[in-house]
This record gives C-alpha cells, structure tokens and sequence, in this order.
C-alpha cells in the first residue's frame, strides 16, 4: 500500500531514484518560482493578469510587439537577479553523480546551468532568454544590447541581417519548438530508466508528452509539483510541496 506521508514519499523517491543509472529530468517554471521567477498559472502570477503575448500575434500585430518589450522588462529584471535555489543544485548533483543522463527544461532562465549543469546536458525546449533571436532569419545577438536600444526608445527593433523582428531567443505560445531539441528530448526520454517531472504543470505540449512517452515503456515517473498534474494517478511517486524543499532531501540520502 502507498505511504501517504511526505517522508514516506521521499523515502518512495530515494528508492526509485536508487535504481537508477538514467534518470531524465524535466523542469517547468515552478521549479523557478523559489528563485523569484514567477510561474505562469499559480494563484497571484502577474501572467494571469496579462496574459503572454502569443507568436502570431508577436509577428503580426505591432502593439503586440509593443506589449511585449513593456512585460519582457519587468521579466527580464527579475531573470537577472534570480539566482539556482536549493532544487536546481539538487539536479547539478545528480549529474555530478553521473546518473542523470540529462535535464530537460520548459524554462528559459538558464538557472541550470548556473547551477552547475553542464551546457550541453540542458536541453532548453523554450529557448533561452539570454539571447536575442531574429524571428525571420534566426541570427543570435545580444539581449542586453537589444534591450538597451529598446529602452533608448526603439519601438520596433528589426534584424539587422534581414530586417526581421527581434525578440529573446524564447519560444512564445504559438510558436514551434526546434526539431532539433525535440528530437534530443524524445532519444533522452527514448532511453531513460527514470523519469522525474519537478514543477511542471504539464499543460503545454509537446513538453507534457515526454513523461507520457516514458510511461509508454513502464518507466517509473516521480511528479515533484505543487498542484495535482494530470499524471498523478498514473505516476509511481508524486509529491505535492516545494521542489526547493523536496529535492535536496532526496539527492542528499541517495
Ligand atoms: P506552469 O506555470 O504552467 O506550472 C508551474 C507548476 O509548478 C505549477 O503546477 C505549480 O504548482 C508548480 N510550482 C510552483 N512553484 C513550485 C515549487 N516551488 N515547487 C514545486 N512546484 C512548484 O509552468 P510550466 O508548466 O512550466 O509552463 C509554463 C511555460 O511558461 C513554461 O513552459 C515556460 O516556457 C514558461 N515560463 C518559464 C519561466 C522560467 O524560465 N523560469 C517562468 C515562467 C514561465
């Protein structure tokens, strides 16, 4: 019969988590949220009051455009003073430990790596917002300098390449997630033996099919989430609390 308490279910983890050797992560905002990055969905995120711009309309409509640069500022302020909590360490560690064959993430804050993760195991589905991208042509730039001619007054920044629009190298809502991190994504979840969700709300696809493609094969799924996700039911560990909290413990009694 499961154990009900959080320490059973820590101790269920641990000894999942034990007999382990490839264990696949995936992050979403909520692992974030301690770092004082906000999540999109939680009670009180300043995203349920103004909801994010989407792709089409982004390339489509110039006060889209506009809405965007005034959220990006206070975003990007917050991304630039958050630093790794206590969770984004706990999974540096498991990579230390050589068991986590890698880390795939919703976010674009880049707190993994800071954290310790290296680069290339970090597979970023919605980009990054440490750099700019062209929408058109899909030249990297810098994101501050972006930024600055932004807050100097330019409306309307175009690629100095192709004159397409700029924007953070993120994925919007709407738009298509590159095939070559979705392909990664999918051989990591192909070849996992652990699959392990930390503060996702598994609503935005296709990054909600990954533990859905490991659950095809009978791998152990750990749900580390707040909020009920639409796998519990079917998930070997779920533990409803903080990643921050949750975590650390965990990777500790490994
Ligand atoms: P979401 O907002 O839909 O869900 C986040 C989930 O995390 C929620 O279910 C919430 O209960 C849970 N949560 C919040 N704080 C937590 C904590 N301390 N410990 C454990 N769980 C916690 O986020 P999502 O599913 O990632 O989807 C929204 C999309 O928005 C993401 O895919 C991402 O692209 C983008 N986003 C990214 C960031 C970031 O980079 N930090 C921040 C906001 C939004």
């Amino acid at each position: 019969m499961a154990t009900l308490t959080l320490q059973g279910l820590v101790q269920d983890a641990i000894e999942l988590l034990q007999q382990a050797q490839r264990i696949v992560a995936l992050t979403g905002a909520g692992i974030s949220t301690e770092s004082g990055i906000p999540d999109f969905r939680s009670p009180g995120s300043i995203w349920r009051e103004i909801p994010p711009v989407n792709y089409r309309d982004f390339i489509s409509k110039a006060e889209a455009r506009q809405q965007y640069w005034q959220t990006r500022r206070s975003l990007s302020g917050q991304v630039k003073a958050a630093r790794p909590n206590a969770a984004h360490y706990a999974l540096a560690e498991l990579e230390d430990r050589h068991v986590l064959s890698g880390l795939i993430t919703q976010n674009f804050d880049g707190l993994h790596q800071e954290a310790g993760n290296a680069p290339e195991n970090v597979i970023e589905l919605h980009g990054t917002s440490r750099s700019a991208a062209c929408t058109l042509c899909g030249t990297r730039s810098s994101i501050s300098e972006l930024q600055e001619r932004v807050d100097a007054g330019e409306v309307d920044p175009r690629c100095p390449v192709c004159g397409g629009y700029l924007k953070a190298a993120t994925i919007l809502f709407g738009q298509r997630v590159p095939d070559a991190e979705l392909t990664r994504a999918k051989e990591l979840t192909a070849n996992c033996d652990l699959f392990l969700v930390v503060g996702s709300s598994l609503k935005v696809m296709p990054a909600a099919l990954l533990p859905r493609q490991a659950l095809s094969r009978n791998v152990p799924i750990i749900i580390v989430n707040l909020e009920a996700t639409s796998l519990d039911e079917v998930s070997d560990v779920v533990i409803h609390a903080k990643a921050g909290f949750v975590l650390p413990q965990i990777v500790a009694q490994l």
